[in-house]
């Protein structure tokens, strides 16, 4: 980082996460759905829709050990076992959470989380474990040192870090004054993107074989429309249904709840600063990079954005 206003921005934040723990970045109050594994998984479906919740952490109660982290990528590695291997369709219906692991070896994929981080651990060290993983959420478990028993206290995600820091040092964003493209922050080549038409299932390989949780959707002129997120296929499958799955990216998009949080775009001319403004005020996930005329140029995701602010070199 060559400027010097940026660096000590970069600095600062950097010694706030240091002294912060996963304690400091709860809410005064909040809910934890933690799914037992020997529950099925299309009973797991439907909580996570009654709920509106797209992750849970998972729980053995025959070892009452913490078991992972529950999440859309799971439902995926679902839906691309059931397209591998279609003669086991039938047993789908009998399929536990605990037998999640089958599946991703079945199908050779990432194992579902297991990491997880004690939360009177400084800030700065799990969002190090989080982009070390590429994990987007991370567990916080704490362990009582007398009867050595885990519980879960709560889940982290990178939005939650990413607005925890917007919210506490807007004196120090103000000095990250570097674009987009001067930082080359995001991806820029080989983007992934579907079209309206696409087929679902489509998207899906294409986010499992490439460990992504979004695709841009596109029109013929490149210009921007939409974007599939991991969570949205989660309506698609709702009830154990996965035939809508053949359907095209559009229809999918329509099953979307209401109160979903949109698509942020951005300028590559636009400050880091200004992102962390836009971090501040709204549940931004990723920001799909475009020009004036909406036409796709990349995607900053909130790893990218983290990377930067943790990891670049600052002297
Ligand atoms: P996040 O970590 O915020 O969930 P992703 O896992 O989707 O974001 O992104 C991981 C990396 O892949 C990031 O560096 C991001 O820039 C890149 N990326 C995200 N989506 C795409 C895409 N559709 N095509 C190519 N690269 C992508």
């Amino acid at each position: 980082v060559a400027d010097k206003d940026e660096a000590q921005g970069l600095k600062n934040i950097r010694d706030f996460l240091k002294v912060r723990t996963g304690y400091d970045v709860f809410p005064l109050s909040f809910r934890l759905i933690v799914l037992d594994t020997d529950l099925l998984i299309n009973k797991s479906l439907n909580i996570m829709i009654q709920n509106s919740i797209v992750s849970a952490p998972l729980w053995d109660s025959h070892t009452s050990r913490f078991a992972g982290l529950l999440t859309a990528t799971d439902y995926m590695n679902v839906i691309q076992y059931y397209c591998q291997f279609p003669e086991e369709m039938s047993k789908l219906d009998q399929f536990r959470l605990s037998s999640l692991r089958d599946i991703e070896k079945a199908i050779g994929a990432v194992p579902i989380e297991t990491i997880s981080v004690n939360p009177l651990l400084p800030l700065y060290e799990a969002c190090k474990g989080m982009l070390k993983t590429r994990a987007r959420r991370i567990p916080l478990v704490d362990k009582d040192d007398e009867t050595g028993k885990e519980w879960v206290v709560s889940v982290i995600t990178q939005y939650r870090i990413l607005k925890f820091i917007a919210v506490n040092n807007e004196h120090n964003t103000v000095l990250l004054k570097r674009t987009v493209r001067e930082l080359n922050l995001g991806t820029y080549t080989n983007v992934a993107t579907a079209q309206m038409t696409s087929p679902v299932l489509d998207v899906i390989q294409m986010m499992v074989h490439r460990n992504i949780s979004c695709v841009p959707i596109i029109d013929k002129d490149n210009r921007l429309l939409n974007v599939f997120e991991a969570v949205d296929i989660i309506p698609c499958i709702k009830g154990g249904v996965y035939e809508e799955l053949a359907g095209s990216v559009g229809d999918a998009l329509l099953r979307r709840p209401e109160d979903s949080p949109g698509i942020y775009t951005c300028s590559e001319h636009d400050r880091l600063g200004a992102i962390f403004d836009t971090v501040r005020k709204s549940r931004v996930h990723r920001l799909v990079v475009v020009d004036d005329e909406n036409k796709l140029k990349g995607i900053v995701s909130l790893s990218d954005i983290l990377a930067y602010v943790l990891l670049s070199p600052v002297d």
